[in-house]
């Protein structure tokens, strides 16, 4: 199947657009564009204010200030069946009456369209359901009936595709299955896909970009792999996989670096990645990725190589998941935390009790400011 569209009226403008609801304000103030073609995520916990944002550009909610753009066309004021946009539901809202055939068909039938066999075939390839054209809604697994309502809506070619927790219905396993078929079909029509989601897995496995909300706020946007390396707030860092936050004493400032104290020990945090303003003497939370870290049993320390940021622990648990060993390390400089690691090494030296010292390459330490939220 070939593009169908060339041009930019599927980019999606949002200029101050706001929500309240008498005192309440689910979504503040905010500016976005997502770029036609691109796969959107809007990510966020339960109650951040993501579907109300969806339903701002798909015309179910009015916003409270703002404006929303497709392409060149304000849409703000115009209902959801004047916007070139179609909206997906985690609840399939498929009718269970008709054969998935008539399900697919409905939208252009409804506009009177009568020679609809090509464009149904066409539509239940690309979702690879050729197969079931004549069977109902309740005969299909719940990835095939969610296929079904993105076939339907896609086949009233909208210039964007609206997602809302599509996949939220289905169990683990068909969700990953779905993330990739959702991603593969997003590529095959390359129109706009939005989609909204609490699952920063799926966000990270679909998305081209990813908006981080919060509280009714983008938080951080970025592409997946910038949010988990360089998060710029303690909560993108945390809701992101697991951070491993060390409270850090700024030392001194020597070119591209900062130093660190923590506990006895330094720590090396590049100045590219620390989106803390910190001075001198100010306190920095510096984080890295479990699965950055190296773990040597304290015996072995003087063969880790010089200029890799360390710090020693204890093992409080260590557990089996399968590709990797999950340790769970009690640390003086993070009291409050554990520091999980993945190591590779099989060192059957490294049980719950032995000394140790965690260390890692500079270039993955991340730098927060404390003093956010
Ligand atoms: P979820 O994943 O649970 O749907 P969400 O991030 O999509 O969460 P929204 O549905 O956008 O969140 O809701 C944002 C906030 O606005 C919530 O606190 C919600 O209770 C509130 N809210 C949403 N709709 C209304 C409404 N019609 N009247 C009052 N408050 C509302």
């Amino acid at each position: 199947m070939t593009t169908m569209t060339t041009d930019n009226s599927g980019d999606v403008r949002l200029s101050g657009i706001s929500k309240t609801y008498g005192a309440f304000t689910a979504v503040h103030p905010l500016d976005l564009t997502v770029p036609q073609g691109s796969f959107f995520a809007l990510l966020g916990a339960s109650g951040c204010g993501k579907t109300t944002t969806l339903r701002m550009i798909a015309g179910l909610e009015e916003p409270s200030s703002g404006s929303v753009h497709l392409g060149d066309q304000e849409v703000t004021h115009l209902p959801p069946y004047k916007r070139p946009v179609n909206t997906v539901f985690q609840s399939y809202a498929l009718f269970p009456h008709l054969d998935i055939f008539e399900n697919v068909a409905f939208g252009l039938r409804r506009r009177g369209i009568k020679s609809v066999k090509k464009q149904v075939e066409d539509m239940l390839e690309l979702v690879q359901l050729g197969e079931q054209a004549r069977k109902k809604p309740h005969q299909l697994s719940g990835g095939q009936q969610q296929r079904v309502a993105v076939a339907r809506a896609l086949i009233n070619h909208p210039k964007v595709l609206l997602l809302d927790e599509p996949l939220g219905a289905l169990d683990l396993k068909l969700r990953r299955q779905m993330q990739l078929e959702l991603k593969r079909i997003q590529t095959e029509v390359g129109i706009t896909f939005v989609h909204v989601t609490h699952d920063q897995e799926e966000a990270m496995t679909m998305a081209d970009t990813v908006a981080v909300m919060n509280a009714g706020r983008v938080e951080q946007l970025g592409a997946p792999s910038d949010l988990y390396e360089n998060p710029q707030t303690t909560f993108v860092a945390n809701f992101l996989g697991t951070s491993n936050l060390i409270e850090a004493e700024i030392d001194t400032r020597s070119g591209e670096d900062i130093v660190l104290k923590a506990g006895g020990g330094k720590l090396v945090l590049p100045r590219t990645r620390c989106s803390a303003p910190g001075t001198t003497g100010g306190k920095v939370l510096v984080g890295v990725r479990p699965e950055k870290i190296t773990l040597t049993h304290a015996d072995d320390a003087g063969e880790i190589a010089e200029g890799r940021n360390r710090i020693t622990g204890k093992i409080a648990d260590s557990s089996f998941i399968g590709v990797s060993t999950q340790y769970v390390i009690d640390s003086p400089v993070c009291p409050e935390f554990e520091v999980y690691a993945q190591n590779i090494d099989r060192d059957a030296r490294l049980v719950p009790g032995a000394d140790v010292v965690l260390h890692w390459n500079p270039a993955h330490t991340f730098g927060l400011d404390p003093a956010q939220d």
